[in-house]
């Protein structure tokens, strides 16, 4: 890889200690360094080790990766649906020899456990195959005689330019969820990553490149406020993919909308777990401590309050306690580690000052993970800590902590608990831990949220299926992936025709079949 400057052609790590790289921008199959001079770091959160630096890029930037992503947009959306997905299987096949490198990348900059990592890329993967299906999913449809001679069908064609803006929690599969489908169906791409976690972006257009996709096919470019502020206005860009917290999604939704855009934006998340009388304990018990803690909590889909149904009360806290507190924070390459680091020492004063307003309020703190034991110096550690008795008014039970804290409420009957989750403002994702059919039927259907697990602790839709939260959770009305992501990139035409040379009106056909 070389980044071109205005003066000069540099190769990163060689001309510069790796902890002072700047990362270049993807742009019309180059890597260019830079315009700016406003520069991050990005750290290892397990150890506050600098691992480059990432430039704030802003209008100038995305205004020449729009007019790239313009310019092979002709080309491309020419070549026939098959050739796209040969790049498609491509990228696949790249995946899966570098995974290891690709889930290290993740670990070292997001802090995640290896296995949690590798299950990313392995997610990012799936994404990849279901794009492949292009050639059966882009099809559009015909019928034969809306009148006399007459045929209408309707065909999908790519919508242009596309972007995604993606969060720090999954660095390689958010902008997997947008990318191999805005290319597949024709479309060109800029995506914006999170200036917490660009490293594994700059890993996955590395391979992008060396596959030789098309230049200006995919574009990447550093940044944060001013570079997505940049996309939402640029009239070159057709259609906008968000994932974050409500707030932003908020925003962009409406500033997207504004100008005429599509635009799909998830948001943040109050993941209930309810867990009724009969639930089988021991495998509720895992479920639950890996939905709450698994990746730290920073999934939008990690169960983050845990509502139990009557005796379920009795039945499950004193084990759930037990196996907390056997749970081990560590670096995220250390494969004795159940937990990592969360992503920056802000989240971890943040996440520390909610656990003790939680206290305050009146909560008892059942496992408390503010002083982990064991871990490397300099990283952003905080245990499983699990807060008991706490009521709907408590800011542990409104605020996303995005932290591994579980927040455990007590109540008596199912509808209880539903009026509960249904009160939230956010809808992303839920689970119920029971064998009563009746009661699975009764949640799922009168639940307010957009994914719902029976008996699985993180519900996240497989990539054939729609992913997506309500209320809060989403402000669009096309989800993640599944056959929304057909609609989502794709346009529709409608085509109505007839032809005169026919001859008249259905005969032509009549009197070559008599002839036969
Ligand atoms: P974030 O909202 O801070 O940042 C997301 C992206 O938006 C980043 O690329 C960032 O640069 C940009 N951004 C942030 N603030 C902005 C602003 N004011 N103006 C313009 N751009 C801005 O989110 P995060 O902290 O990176 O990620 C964690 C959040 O994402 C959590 O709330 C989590 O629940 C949510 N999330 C949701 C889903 C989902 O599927 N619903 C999936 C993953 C993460």
């Amino acid at each position: 890889m070389t980044i071109t400057t205005e003066s000069s052609t540099l190769t990163p790590g060689t001309t510069k200690t790796a902890a002072t790289r700047i990362l270049a921008n993807y742009i019309d199959g180059r890597w260019v360094a830079p315009q700016t001079q406003s520069l991050l770091d990005v750290t290892n959160p397990a150890n506050g080790e600098v691992l480059a630096r990432v430039p704030l890029s802003g209008a100038a930037e995305i205004e020449a990766a729009v007019a790239a992503a313009r310019a092979a947009l002709p080309d491309w959306r020419a070549r026939s649906v098959g050739e796209r997905t040969e790049f498609i299987y491509a990228i696949r096949e790249k995946f899966r020899q570098r995974i290891d490198e690709l889930a290290a990348s993740i670990t070292r900059e997001g802090g995640k456990v290896l296995s949690d990592a590798r299950a990313e890329v392995t997610r990012s993967i799936e994404v990849l195959e279901v794009a492949c299906a292009a050639p059966m999913t882009m099809q559009g449809r015909i019928l034969e005689g809306v009148a006399r001679g007459i045929n209408t069908e309707t065909i999908r064609q790519p919508v242009g330019v596309c972007a995604a803006i993606t969060p720090f929690n999954f660095p390689a599969m958010v902008p997997m969820w947008f990318l191999p489908f805005a290319i597949v169906y024709g479309n060109t791409f800029v995506l914006k990553p999170s200036e917490q976690v660009p490293l594994t972006s700059e890993l996955m257009f590395q391979i992008f490149e060396e596959i030789g996709l098309p230049k200006g096919v995919v574009n990447l470019v550093n940044g944060a406020h001013d570079a997505v502020n940049a996309i939402l206005d640029s009239p070159g860009i057709r259609a906008v993919s968000f994932v974050g917290s409500v707030n932003t999604a908020k925003y962009i939704y409406r500033r997207a909308a504004e100008q005429g855009k599509r635009v799909q934006a998830l948001g943040g998340a109050k993941n209930y777990m309810v867990v009724m009388p009969d639930a089988v304990v021991d495998k509720t018990v895992s479920n639950v401590l890996g939905s709450a803690f698994g990746a730290s909590g920073q999934r939008c889909m990690a169960g983050s309050v845990l509502v139990t149904v009557g005796s379920a009360r009795e039945a499950i806290m004193g084990r759930l306690k037990a196996e907390a507190e056997k749970l081990i924070a560590g670096d995220g390459m250390n494969a004795k580690a159940s937990l990592g680091p969360v992503i920056s020492s802000a989240a971890c004063e943040r996440i520390h000052g909610a656990i003790e307003i939680g206290v305050k309020e009146g909560a008892k703190l059942l496992v408390d993970g503010r002083r982990p034991t064991g871990v490397p110096a300099g990283g952003n550690f905080v245990g499983p800590t699990i807060l008991n008795n706490v009521t709907a008014e408590m800011s542990v039970a409104r605020d996303e902590i995005f932290g591994p804290v579980l927040s455990v409420m007590h109540v008596d009957t199912l509808e209880q608990a539903i009026a509960l989750v249904n009160a939230d403002p956010r809808g992303n994702g839920t689970s119920i831990f029971t064998e009563n059919g009746a009661a699975v039927r009764e949640y799922s259907r009168r639940i307010e949220v957009g994914m719902v697990g029976v008996n699985i602790g993180v519900a996240a839709s497989p990539a054939y299926f729609p992913f997506s939260g309500w209320k809060d959770s989403f402000f669009g009305d096309l989800h993640v992936h599944g056959w929304d992501a057909v609609e989502f990139f794709t346009r529709k035409k409608t085509v109505t025709s007839r032809y005169f040379s026919a001859g008249e009106t259905g005969k032509f056909f009549t009197e070559q079949g008599e002839k036969h």
